[in-house]
């Protein structure tokens, strides 16, 4: 059995060293414990600019169980994410953050679980107490508004998991360019199980998530995955339509039993609301029309400047 850790970075040189050791210290337990026999780990360079590909060079060329994709740009965590999983050649495939926020050691505990049959692994951490207060705030909004949107999510999971080499196929098989990962593995179905963590805070380095990420990673979960501010919109629109068919009914009854005065502001006023209305949710709809772009143009989900170790793979669907 071959194990292949994933692990996407963006500017990370000051934690890849120590990351690096962390892993391959636990890796080498499990094979002393016979619960794996190989394993290599993909490191994912997102486009950093600062020192992280010299050092993942370095990496990979003292051992060959070290293998490096390095991005063109930063294509963000998800993309990153990806091009991991798809490059990975093991029996199961464990993602983590480079800031060892997800703590190697459960790896065992998540194996014992594949063992046991499940293909997917999720490790979900126990509280947030580490984090700050908007931060526990905004994830409670976010993973309650996917809830309503119906977006099947396992709550508090980051993307720290296990999948096995059958997932991993499955997973080949979507070929869509807007991808968010913690919807996409529940989607895929398979057996899973959770296992919990103490998540801690970074060791070092700072936060490669601003609320701008942040916001743009929430937007793509629902618009990826939930057609409910569609029918949203059709909804308000069907309400607005039967109120003015009763305003209309009004309108008439009114003129009929003589007491019309032409009034300006009764024509505007609805007028304004419903122009109104009409451009927010052409608006909102525009946003699917723009995904629908995106998806038949079926962009790659990434370019990669050089990879070390790996050759590269034949395109996806
Ligand atoms: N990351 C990435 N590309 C990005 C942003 C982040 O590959 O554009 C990586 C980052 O290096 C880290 C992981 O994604 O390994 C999680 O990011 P971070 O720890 O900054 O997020 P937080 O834990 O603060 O939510
Ligand atoms: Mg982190």
């Amino acid at each position: 059995m071959k194990l292949s850790v994933v692990i996407p970075l963006f500017n990370e040189e000051a934690v890849i060293a120590t990351t690096h050791t962390a892993v391959t210290e636990t890796l080498g337990g499990l094979i002393g414990k016979r619960l794996i026999d190989d394993y290599e780990i993909v490191f994912v360079d997102d486009g950093s600019h600062d020192r992280s590909l010299e050092i993942l060079r370095k990496l990979a060329g003292e051992s060959p169980k070290v293998k490096v994709i390095s991005f063109s740009r930063n294509f963000g965590h998800q993309r990153a994410l990806a091009a991991g999983i798809l490059h990975s050649s093991g029996d199961a495939v464990v993602s983590l953050d480079a800031d060892l926020q997800d703590p190697p050691e459960l790896i065992g505990e998540m194996l014992e679980k594949c063992r046991q049959g499940n293909d997917v692994v999720y490790a979900v951490r126990r509280t947030r107490e580490k984090d700050t207060m908007f931060k526990r705030l905004t994830a409670r909004f976010f993973y309650r508004m996917m809830q309503i949107m119906g977006v099947d999510l396992i709550y508090d999971h980051a993307d720290y998991r296990l999948i096995s080499k059958k997932v991993v196929a499955a997973f080949r098989k979507i070929g869509e360019t807007n991808i968010f990962l913690r919807g996409i593995f529940p989607y895929l179905g398979f057996d899973h199980e959770i296992v919990y963590y103490e998540r801690q805070g970074r060791f070092a380095g700072a936060t490669k998530y601003p609320l701008r990420k942040m916001m743009a990673f929430a937007w793509e979960g629902i618009t990826s995955f939930s057609n409910v501010p569609l029918r949203l919109a059709s909804l308000v629109g069907l309400t607005i339509f039967v109120t003015s068919l009763c305003l209309v009914s009004w309108a008439f009854y009114e003129k009929f039993a003589g007491r019309t005065i032409p009034g300006w502001t009764s024509t505007v006023i609805p007028l304004f609301f419903i122009g109104g209305l009409n451009i927010l949710f052409l608006g909102l709809i525009g946003e699917y029309v723009g995904k629908i772009y995106l998806e038949v143009k079926r962009r790659p989900l990434f370019f990669v400047k050089e990879m070390h170790n790996l050759e590269d793979l034949p395109p996806r669907g």
